[in-house]
């Protein structure tokens, strides 16, 4: 047995039991059921959207931005800025010349092709998100 909730089309909401899903289809068509408060034949089951759990994609843009910003002030805090001598400077770092350390700056496509091929990790800073108005 399978229980629906129907509405007719004056949208009065009951319950009925069915022998299955099939049981509805055929007793609806051959106007079998009807509603208990104003016997309309015509009804249809009354359809329910289950809750669906808040995913991480329904994140919306403005928390989505506050995250940008968090992000960006983290590696702003963390990182010196050697600005156009980025490139030099994270080939120094990796031929061992000089200490590592977090460093962010300016590098043409081309220089970071070339950092990327000599197997220096490099990764863009997200550009910040427009300011709320
Ligand atoms: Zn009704």
């Amino acid at each position: 047995m399978i229980r629906y909730t129907l509405q007719c089309a004056n949208s009065h909401r009951f319950e009925a039991w069915f022998k299955g899903s099939d049981a509805f289809d055929e007793q609806a068509s051959a106007g079998q059921i009807s509603c208990p408060d104003c016997g309309s034949v015509d009804v249809e089951k009354s359809l329910m959207a289950p809750g669906v759990p808040k995913k991480t994609s329904d994140v919306g843009p403005r928390e989505f931005f506050n995250q940008v910003r968090a992000f960006r002030s983290k590696i702003m805090a963390e990182t010196e800025d050697v600005g156009n001598s980025f490139p030099t400077e994270a080939r120094k770092m990796h031929e061992g010349e000089l200490e590592h350390r977090p460093i962010r700056g300016n590098a043409s496509p081309t220089e970071v092709k070339e950092l990327k091929d000599d197997g220096i990790s490099v990764a863009p800073i997200p550009p910040e998100p427009p300011s709320e108005n």
